[in-house]
């Protein structure tokens, strides 16, 4: 896979932003990032409050955090989908000032295309790319391949199980072969066994291509089992806590994630601190309804 990822990354030519003088550092580099939405009636949320984080290329990061704490907001900010407030966001050395079309994006109800067939859909997004016929072509059926999807390709979505189309919509960012893809909750609604599944996919994919990954998840063991590091959100307004790394060596094995050297600290790091924000949250309910 290096071949496929190598020219399509140079080639990208990114409007004349400012520069970042450290740019070769971190694919993504967030700067005291505030978000604040504002209501009709001039009444206003605080999504997301003085943020900063640095994302080197090709690390695999997860972000865990209550409802509402800024997650989603945090991924569709370096899409480029929503201004920040103050602060900046850089990717590579340009800062995110429009729609980011170098980041791969699965939003939280993602879905496919129903008017398109599995294969169409997950060849979608090349359409904006320069890639001859033959290359779209073969990206497409090695990752349709990769997912264990071979042999659907001319289903249509409504033809498929909720864990086919999940699939199917990550390797629909993955063939559009960024450089970084963003995935919020993407296996959220699925069950237990279709989860380990994809996360084990997940993983076999990115051992391969080494995209750098950001991936929200409200799940700590996905949140550990997955990263090289933990960025741990507070609640409202939603702040970095921590970022835990995780020590644990690759590639891992899902399946007995449990028992790998490094999982059990990670994980109770990451509870403990999640502890306290849930003690958190309850003490600040019942001290409004009271
Ligand atoms: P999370 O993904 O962590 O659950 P979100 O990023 O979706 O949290 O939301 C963070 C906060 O910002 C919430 O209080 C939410 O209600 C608020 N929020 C998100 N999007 C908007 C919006 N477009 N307008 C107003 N408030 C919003
Ligand atoms: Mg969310």
């Amino acid at each position: 896979m290096r071949e496929l990822n190598s020219t399509s990354r140079q080639a990208t030519a990114l409007p004349p932003y400012a520069t970042h003088p450290r740019a070769a550092d971190a694919v993504i580099r967030i700067e005291h990032v505030t978000k604040v939405f504002r209501g009709r009636n001039h009444d206003t949320v605080t999504a997301l409050e003085g943020v900063s984080l640095s994302v080197p290329y090709g690390e695999f990061v997860t972000v865990v955090g209550p409802s509402g704490c800024g997650k989603s907001t945090l991924l569709k900010m370096i899409a480029g989908l929503v201004p920040v407030s103050s602060g900046r966001i850089w990717y590579q050395d340009r800062e995110v000032c429009e729609l980011n079309t170098h980041v791969g994006y699965v939003p939280q109800e993602s879905k496919l295309f129903p008017w398109l067939t599995l294969e169409e859909n997950v060849a979608f997004g090349l359409e904006f790319r320069s890639f001859s016929r033959a290359e779209k072509a073969r990206r497409v059926h090695y990752l349709i391949g990769l997912a264990g999807l071979t042999g659907f390709e001319q289903h249509y979505p409504a033809q498929l199980s909720g864990g086919m189309s999940k699939r199917a919509s990550i390797i629909r960012a993955l063939a559009y072969d960024p450089a970084v893809i963003l995935m919020d909750e993407p296996f959220g609604p699925l069950d237990a066994q279709t989860r380990m599944i994809l996360q084990d996919e997940l993983l076999n994919i990115w051992e391969r291509q080494r995209q750098t990954i950001v991936f929200v998840t409200h799940d700590l063991i996905e949140a550990v089992a997955l990263a090289d590091r933990v960025v741990v959100m507070g609640h409202r307004p939603g702040r970095i806590k921590e970022v835990i790394t995780v020590p644990m060596s690759r590639p891992r094995n899902i399946f007995a994630i449990h028992r790998q050297a490094g999982f059990a600290e990670a994980h109770e790091r990451l509870w403990n601190i999640f502890r306290h924000e849930l003690n958190f949250i309850t003490h600040r309910a019942g001290g409004e309804s009271a």
